[in-house]
């Protein structure tokens, strides 16, 4: 048990260090993207399922803002700037299949670190796309949680 939980910090810290460098990377690139050509992605896991009245598609939810969780702040912020949308995904595999229809050109993600390193590998390192992850602070199924000033401080980079 000891030695799980040894490895599993272990790989945390290791898909830490590779998306800070990844968020380092593609800073400047995402900051010169306008607003409009951005995209958010936020796991299911953050709506209050108890509260949530968000629409249901297949594959994503489009939040309704009734403020039972921070993913409605997020949806006014993004509406403020005019980003182009913010998606609820209900699993890493629908990210890809957003970004082949949407295609845009900046992406935020909010992510475990687990997920966030999946996408990054799978999806978005054959594509031309700047992104910015933010990591879940509190991650599992249900209830997670970010930190809102990092978000912010993320949506809002610009080159101005
Ligand atoms: S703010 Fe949006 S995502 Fe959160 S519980 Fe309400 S409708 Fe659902």
């Amino acid at each position: 048990m000891k030695l799980c939980s040894f490895f599993y910090r272990d790989k945390k810290r290791v898909y830490k260090l590779y998306l800070n460098k990844q968020n380092k990377i593609a800073k400047k690139k995402f900051s010169s993207v306008p607003f409009g050509s951005r995209i958010v992605f936020v796991p299911h896991c953050m709506r209050n399922s108890e509260a949530c009245v968000a629409i249901e598609n297949d594959s994503y939810y489009v939040c309704r803002e009734c403020c039972g969780c921070k993913i409605s702040k997020i949806s006014k912020l993004i509406k403020k700037l005019k980003y182009r949308s913010l998606y609820i995904v209900k699993g890493s595999s629908v990210v890809g299949k957003i970004i082949k229809e949407k295609e845009p050109k900046a992406i935020i993600g909010i992510a475990c670190f687990f997920e966030g390193n999946q996408v990054f590998k799978k999806i978005l390192k054959k594509k031309d796309i700047a992104t910015q992850f933010v990591p879940l602070m509190k991650d599992g199924c249900s209830g997670t949680d970010i930190d809102m000033k990092k978000m912010e401080d993320i949506l809002y980079l610009t080159t101005d």
